[in-house]
Parts: C-alpha cells; structure tokens; sequence
C-alpha cells in the first residue's frame, strides 16, 4: 500500500517520548485558523512512499531512536487510516515505539467496519496525542471549521479502550483562553481514564511566513502571541477542572450553582 507523505523530519523531540522520526501526512478536514501547515491540507501532492519505504529510513539511523520511535502525524493521519494501520503493524514487529498525533476529527461510530478498523490501528498504537482546540462546540466551528463532536467521542474511546494519551490543548488569546471553557475542558480530561500528560502551549504566530509564501490569508493576524505565563495560568484552570471533577465537586460555572 502507498501512503501519501508531505515530509518527515529524522529527529523530532516534541511528537512523542525520546527521539522520533516524525511522519507527516497529506491531507486534512479541518481548517484550524492557527494551523502552521496548511500545504498538508489537500490530498493531492504528497511523495508516494510504502511502509517498508519508511522503515528502512527509520532502521538507517536506528541507534539514534533509543527511547523514541516513529510519529505518524499530518495534515490528519486518520486520513490514511488504512495505510497508518499497514504503517504501524510493520513498525511494532520490528518493535518500533508508535505514536499517532490526531485530532480526531475523522473518528465516528457509523458501522462496525469503520470501528473494527480503527481498534486495529489502536491494537499497533502505544500512544495518541490528541488535540482538543476548544471544549465549546460553535467556538470550535469558528476556529477550526469543524465541530468537536467526533473529537471528543473520540477521547471517550480511547478511555474505553485503554489506549495512553498526551492531551495537547493551544491557548489563543480571546480565542481558546476563557475561564469557563478552560475549565470546562478540564472536568471533560478528568472523566478520562487514560490521560498520561497534558500538553497546553502558548500561540504562536511563525506559522504566518507559511502563509504569506503560499500566498494565502493568515486567518490571525490581528492575534498577538499567547505568553508563557498565559499558558501557564490556562493550565492551572485545566487543572482546577480535572481536580474538582474527581473530587465530586460541582461545576462552578454552571448557574444552576
Ligand atoms: S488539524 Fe492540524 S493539520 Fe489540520 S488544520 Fe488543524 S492544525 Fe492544521
């Protein structure tokens, strides 16, 4: 089977524990205003490359990923659903740490053969690093295009499942930073039960030279860059949800309180 790769970059740090090859694949549903690749959107226009094709690559520099393995991310990797499964049945026999970065979107419950297809994927996948842009559904309309719906099925599945996830959460100033979203967000990871980390990063706009050479529209250019204390402050909310929801405590932002 021939997957449809926009690039990978050998030696990722911040895609999955130790040194990772990251592989990042075409094609994407979503239209997240801070995306910082938008070329991965379409499906046309990624290199032709087989499972076996990567592998070797990644086995060439093995000694390099002690600790760490390979990331299938994109673009949304879900897109090649079938060719990630091929992908990361391969790696596990050769026994390749594997690490799928997704936001989810792609994910529904309509059929058993849909489903049966992703519990193997899941069956060769040791951890998930799933994005959720934004607890609110019609904010998370306007800042992805998209609604969080499948996203957050998605999350309860993986909890079902068992499955180890890093939760990434990006913090936009007026976009994704309000209180009662951030804390809504948080009671939501709290009823998880397979959370290993959480990930809340401060917005950036290097993304925008991106555009600019694409000759496209940066949909945030009048939003300034999250600071790290933002984040910071944004993560301790997060916190305060997940802490009050295990704890029994009701939620305060909900009037009837
Ligand atoms: S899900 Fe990722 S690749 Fe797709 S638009 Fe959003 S940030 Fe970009």
């Amino acid at each position: 089977m021939t997957g449809y790769i926009h690039s990978i970059e050998s030696f990722g740090t911040v895609d999955g524990p130790g040194v990772r090859m990251v592989i990042f694949l075409q094609g994407c549903p979503m239209r997240c205003q801070y995306c910082h690749n938008p070329d991965t959107w379409k499906m046309a226009g990624g290199t032709p490359m087989t499972a076996e094709e990567l592998l070797k690559q990644f086995e060439s520099s093995r000694n390099f990923y002690r600790g760490g393995g390979i990331t299938a991310t994109g673009g949304e990797p879900l897109m090649q659903l079938d060719f990630v499964t091929e992908l990361f049945e391969a790696a596990k026999k050769k026994d390749i740490h594997t690490c799928l970065d997704t936001s989810g979107v792609m994910f529904h419950r309509n059929g058993p053969d849909y489903l049966n297809k992703i519990d193997r994927l899941l069956e060769h996948t040791d951890l998930v690093m799933l994005d959720i842009k934004h607890m609110d559904d019609p904010k998370h309309k306007v800042l992805t295009g998209q609604s969080n719906e499948n996203i957050l099925d998605f999350a309860r599945y993986l909890s079902q499942k068992e499955i180890p996830v890093w939760i990434r959460h990006v913090v936009v100033p007026q976009i994704t930073d309000q209180t009662p979203d951030l804390y809504r967000l948080g009671r939501f990871i709290g009823e998880l039960k397979n959370v290993k980390a959480l990930d809340v990063l401060p917005y950036h706009d290097m993304g925008k030279v991106k555009y600019e050479s694409l000759g496209m529209d940066y949909p945030l250019k009048d939003t300034p860059p999250m600071s790290k204390e933002g984040a910071i402050a944004a993560k301790k909310i997060i916190l305060s949800g997940i802490r009050d929801v295990r704890t029994g405590v009701p939620d305060r932002y909900c009037s009837q309180f």
